[in-house]
């Protein structure tokens, strides 16, 4: 039996203390003990989508709809900058006002006010090649895409009919385009059993991420998944502790929403093999309205206010914040195949 088929069978028993013993060892080797910051800035709640499980999706009409002027966007920056932060993800929905050249120009004014020091993470949806391609000529590092389920149907049922074999093909440009690309699933949709979880997993390493971002699903009242039962936590641990084993040097963050089920939920996934977390940093007056799932937390905090938070939460599992721009592992050993170095 191979490594990874016994690592599988823990998770089919439950076994969480084997499972995240191990994850640990291999967080350890790659990362030390460091937990890495990205700035989470979340710039448009407007989405033409309609994917079952969002709380922003388009038929919402409860949702007060917001979009950040460019300079509130750099104001956000700028104050994160100064703080020490090196990496910004700017994440919204599918919102065409929000248009390539209008992204391309916010990505070279972040580079141009930040001098290069800080990586630029964009998630914001499927766009074509030609699009990808010219974020990545105006500077942008990172581009986050979830896959959300490897299950073909359940992917077209939660996604309102897109594709998972589309949303593959954009992570495949980004990848040939040079991004660092990150995607990642969640825990406990319905209809999902251990196998699917398991077939998630195995998506995300055949893709060879720089970062996969999992986190438990939360239903939300105002979408048709309202009446979805809530899966506990402990099923979002044991993935995330497997997928560390599965994909030893990708960037796993703990999640909000890990967060927003248990307060301690961030720790108990840096405990099974995560290694960074998302202080948002988006003005305080726009963050109630950025509801992807119910019962967010910190939505009346201001970002930077929140590492200081964080700092103590980390330290209480005996990591250490680090403010590394922490470029992805993988990119960075497939640039040196590729040099031959
Ligand atoms: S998950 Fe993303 S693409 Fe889908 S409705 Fe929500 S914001 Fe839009």
């Amino acid at each position: 039996m191979s490594e990874l088929s016994r690592w599988e069978d823990l998770f089919r028993e439950g076994n969480l203390k084997e499972l995240s013993l191990g994850a640990m060892k291999v967080t350890r080797e790659h990362f030390g003990n460091s937990v890495f910051l990205r700035g989470l800035l979340e710039y448009s709640n407007y989405c033409s989508c309609n994917c079952f499980y969002c709380g922003i999706r388009r038929d919402n009409g409860r949702v007060e709809r917001y979009r950040l002027d460019d300079d509130m966007i750099y104001a956000a920056v700028d104050s994160g900058f100064i703080r020490g932060l090196r990496t910004f993800v700017l994440q919204g929905g599918e919102d065409p006002e929000f248009g390539t050249d209008r992204m391309c120009r916010v990505v070279r004014e972040i580079k141009r006010r930040t001098g290069d020091a800080a990586a630029v993470t964009l998630s914001c949806g499927i766009l074509s090649r030609e699009s990808y391609a010219a974020l990545k000529d105006a500077g942008a590092d990172r581009y986050l895409l979830r896959f959300e389920t490897a299950d073909t149907e359940l992917h077209s049922y939660l996604r309102d009919g897109v594709s998972l074999e589309r949303r593959l093909k954009a992570l495949e440009d980004l990848r040939s385009l040079g991004f660092q690309t990150g995607s990642g699933f969640m825990v406990g949709l319905p209809g999902e059993d251990d196998e699917l979880i398991l077939r998630n997993i195995r998506l995300a390493r055949k893709l060879e991420l720089d970062m996969i971002g999992i986190g438990p699903f939360i239903p939300h009242p105002a979408t048709p998944l309202r009446d979805a039962p809530q899966v506990p936590l402990e099923k979002t641990l044991l993935a995330t502790a497997l997928l560390r084993l599965f994909c030893p040097r990708a960037h796993i963050p703990a999640t909000t929403a890990a967060g927003s089920l248990e307060p301690d939920g961030r720790e108990k996934m840096l405990s099974c093999g995560a290694n960074v977390l998302m202080p948002n940093i988006s003005p305080v007056e726009v963050k109630p309205h950025y509801l992807l799932y119910p019962g967010k937390i910190c939505l009346d905090e201001d970002g930077l206010h929140c590492i200081g938070c964080l700092g103590g939460r980390v330290a209480a599992v005996g990591r250490k914040l680090s403010f590394d721009r922490a470029d992805g592992l993988i990119c960075k050993r497939r640039d040196r195949v590729e040099a031959g170095t």
